[in-house]
């Protein structure tokens, strides 16, 4: 009943598939041509980048080298590959003057960007970041995902210097335990996390995280788990994503013989969730009384109300005219509704060109 099957590299083939799959009854193209999918790609025409509102996502890199056990990116999406600096700019001068103020630079592994750059050598994310922070118009940057080893002094560097770079890292760390940590083959363990988050709060005092937690995986104990809970409340998370372990097909980890019980997963996960949700209730409360920077990005299902998010990419709704839409303006927090916070803006006039300092909300350790 298929008729076509298209890799991740190849579907800027799909008209030629399509019609080899109506001449032929199937077409499939699932190789990693060395050739850049994204030059063949259109560009997106102006009104349908203003369409999709004023944060955007550029891809910068694709695949993954690391073979964590569990994990499928790599056999699905290929090895490492990064974007040339060139192409990246000129994707987001497009963006930026049709509207965008935000942009999050993605890859399954994006801190292992190495693209070339302008001057013919290879550039690290932190360094890309510096030079995108430059685009007029571009207000916020964030990134994602990233892998804890691939932390260099470059990104370090770019938390500390750039205003504009978010300070909200997602750092997927999955376990809390040594033994499970390389049983997943993650290559790094629990005290190289924690390093790594300290140099992060070194370079950039009001940092916070969020992280991925994956439970149950294959011959983790009562011990393990309780380590991964330790981890949870030394960091401190302002946010993360946690699930039960499940097997992925092909993957060394599926051959595992020693599984968790399911009443064993569903307990650890609840336990886990619960405190995660604690956690990120009590840095939502915490942002209570602040004031904070607000990218406003649409109007909210109430009327008269507009929503956009605080550098923590938290929501807040103000009562205010639509055309707040875009600009990032100071909110002094009042209320907490569930995951949403509610305020006013502070200063609605701002002199031409200008914005406010970033936020000023304080986070615990
Ligand atoms: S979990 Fe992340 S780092 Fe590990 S193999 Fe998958 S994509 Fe790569």
């Amino acid at each position: 009943m298929v008729d076509i099957v298209v890799g991740p590299q190849s579907y800027h083939h799909l008209p030629q598939l399509l019609t080899r799959a109506e001449r032929e009854g199937r077409a499939i193209d699932t190789e990693f041509p060395t050739e850049d999918k994204f030059s063949f790609l259109a560009q997106p025409r102006p009104d349908a980048i203003r369409a999709r509102g004023v944060s955007a996502f550029v891809t910068v890199q694709e695949g993954c080298d690391k073979f964590c056990t569990f994990c499928v990116v790599p056999y699905t999406r290929g090895s490492e590959v990064s974007r040339p600096v060139k192409k990246i700019v000129d994707d987001v001068k497009r963006l930026a003057d049709n509207g965008v103020r935000e942009l999050t630079l993605i890859g399954q592994n994006v801190n292992a960007y190495h693209g070339e750059g302008p001057d013919g050598r290879s550039w690290p994310l932190g360094k890309l970041l510096h030079h995108l922070a430059a685009t007029p118009g571009i207000a916020r940057l964030r990134y994602s995902t990233s892998h804890p080893g691939d932390v260099d002094d470059s990104l370090i560097e770019a938390h500390r210097d750039l205003d504009a770079l978010m300070p909200l890292v997602h750092l997927p760390v999955q376990s809390g335990s040594d033994r499970v940590l390389l049983a997943m083959r993650r290559r790094h363990t629990v005290r190289d996390y924690r390093d790594v988050v300290e140099r992060f709060r070194k370079a950039r005092q009001n940092i916070a995280f969020s992280s991925d937690f994956i439970v149950g995986f294959p011959g983790e104990s009562e011990e393990d788990f309780s380590a991964t809970l330790a981890l949870v409340m030394q960091i401190g998370y302002a946010a993360a994503y946690s699930f039960k372990y499940s097997p992925r097909p092909g993957t060394p980890a599926a051959e595992m013989q020693e599984t968790v019980s399911a009443a064993d997963m569903d307990g650890r996960l609840e336990r886990l969730q619960n405190l995660i949700d604690s956690q990120q209730s009590a840095f939502n409360r915490a942002a209570i009384g602040t004031t904070m920077d607000v990218l406003f990005e649409r109007a909210a299902r109430n009327p008269g109300q507009i929503v956009g998010r605080t550098p923590y990419l938290q929501p807040a709704h103000v009562m205010a005219a639509k055309d707040i839409i875009g600009c990032v303006l100071p909110v002094r927090i009042a209320r907490l509704d569930r995951y949403s916070l509610l305020g006013e803006i502070v200063s609605p006039t701002l002199p031409p060109g200008e914005e406010p300092a970033s936020s000023h909300v304080t986070i615990g350790a």
